[in-house]
């Protein structure tokens, strides 16, 4: 049986910063990263985005090239599936046997969620959350490429309708909430992007559910939607979120998310799940969260996975400070360069930075006068200079937040 120090599960963004992070701190065990997929640790933002457009090839997404993890004496398993863990014996079982650990990182992230609904199983339906998942997506689009149909109005569904419109082909989209973005914005930006997709000719309808997925010899055709009408389709993307993958754990007794929580496993500020020696980081690992008032969140972005595995490097080399970091985040759609700093939910007042008509415009978010979040659409400058005011929660009068010739750094603490 195979041993090693640190046994790393996930070789996604969470899980080559966790490697990357206890190698640049020193760490001298041997380290093995074990991860599903069958290719080294890859970038995935640009799935939805310049990938799925054919603008950026495979080779430009790893994020190392193979040399750096051999120089740095990382071996990467892949192909090598978890299927359990045993906390006291300190050994996992694989699919390629059974591999031991002193410390474990669990880097699951989470797998696309599916619908429920009649049909969900047909051919023709396609998720955003891999490389072999936009490989088939773009090989469907070339056989079929007429109506595309997105299913939900988050960042995926609205990224890959922007760059499938453009490409020519005719996209709908369909979200059950009363607007896109519901999760991650305020309903300012949200209306914002709806006029913008709609601009571009993509055809949105929200508070629209898909009841069931119609189709003929195998391979989906449409959608009935939750008011009767049926929708024609040749291809169906279903951008629903995630479910974290963390089973394996939640088997093993970790504690996972109670009900009404996101789910994932639950862990504490140093990153640590209430199983001895293992540590959860990225998508998967639900935490109170300073930014969100405490409250038990889940946060999928590049950022967070890096931040949190620099907080695991940080444990194991002897050098341990607790996880805060304000959250960011960014979406690419048309020429739209969106950039989050920190979290609006349960914001009290928004201000408009700018104007949209120009397309480039910030949304400041307040809870009790503070700043909490802005909301940046190609507005760089607002969205570096917000950072220190979401981090230190500096109260901002509105009319002086409005005002778009007083840069954002002149609230800035240090600035007197
Ligand atoms: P992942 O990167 O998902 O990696 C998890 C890995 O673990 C996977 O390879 C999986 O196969 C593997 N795994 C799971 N279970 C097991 C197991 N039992 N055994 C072995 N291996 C296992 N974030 C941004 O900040 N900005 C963006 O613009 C952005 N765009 C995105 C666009 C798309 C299409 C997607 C899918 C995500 C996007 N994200 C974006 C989110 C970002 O990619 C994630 O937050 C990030 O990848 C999380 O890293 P992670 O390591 O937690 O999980």
């Amino acid at each position: 049986m195979q041993q090693y120090d640190v046994v790393i599960v996930g070789g996604g963004h969470g899980g080559a910063a966790m490697a990357t992070q206890l190698r640049q701190r020193g760490h001298a065990g041997t380290i093995a990263m074990l991860t599903a997929e069958p290719e080294l640790p890859y970038e995935r933002p640009p799935l939805s985005k310049d990938y799925l457009a054919g603008e950026k090839s495979f080779d430009r997404m790893l994020l190392r090239p193979p040399a750096f993890w051999a120089e740095r004496n990382v071996e990467i398993r892949t192909g090598t599936r978890v299927t359990a863990v045993d906390p006291v014996a300190q050994l996992l079982a694989t699919t390629a046997g059974p591999i031991g650990y002193t410390s474990m990182i669990w880097a699951g992230g989470g797998d696309a969620r599916r619908l429920t609904c009649p049909g969900h199983d047909l051919a023709g339906l396609h998720a955003i959350r891999t490389r072999a998942d936009v490989d088939a997506l773009v090989r469907d689009l070339q056989h079929y490429s007429g109506a595309v149909l997105v299913i939900g109005g988050g960042y995926i569904g609205l990224e890959s309708a922007a760059v499938l419109t453009k490409l020519g082909h005719k996209v709908t989209l369909f979200e059950a909430l009363d607007r896109v973005l519901a999760r991650v914005a305020g309903a300012d930006l949200s209306r914002f992007y709806e006029a913008e997709h709609r601009a571009h000719g993509v055809v949105i309808e929200t508070g629209m559910t898909v009841t069931e997925i119609t189709g003929s010899a195998g391979r989906a055709t449409g959608v009935t939607l939750g008011d009767g009408r049926h929708v024609a389709a040749d291809v169906i993307i279903v951008g629903i979120g995630i479910v974290p993958a963390v089973q394996p754990l939640l088997a093993a007794g970790a504690q996972g998310g109670s009900v009404g929580t996101p789910g994932g496993v639950w862990v504490d500020d140093h990153c640590r799940t209430t199983l001895p020696g293992i540590f959860a980081i990225g998508d998967c690992a639900l935490h109170a969260n300073a930014f969100a008032g405490g409250a038990a969140i889940r946060l999928e972005s590049v950022q967070n996975a890096a931040d949190m595995a620099a907080t695991v490097a940080r444990t194991l080399t002897g050098d341990p400070a607790p996880y805060r970091a304000v959250p960011w985040f960014w979406s690419n759609q048309y020429d739209l360069r969106l950039q989050t700093m920190g979290l609006s939910m349960g914001h009290d007042a928004t201000v408009l930075r700018g104007d949209p008509a120009t397309r480039s415009f910030s949304l400041v978010y307040l809870k009790q006068g503070k700043v909490i979040a802005l909301d940046c659409v190609n507005a760089a400058r607002d969205y570096v200079q917000g950072k220190a005011l979401v981090e230190q929660g500096v109260a901002v009068p509105i009319h002086a937040l409005a005002d778009t010739g007083t840069p954002l750094k002149a609230w800035h603490p240090s600035a007197g």
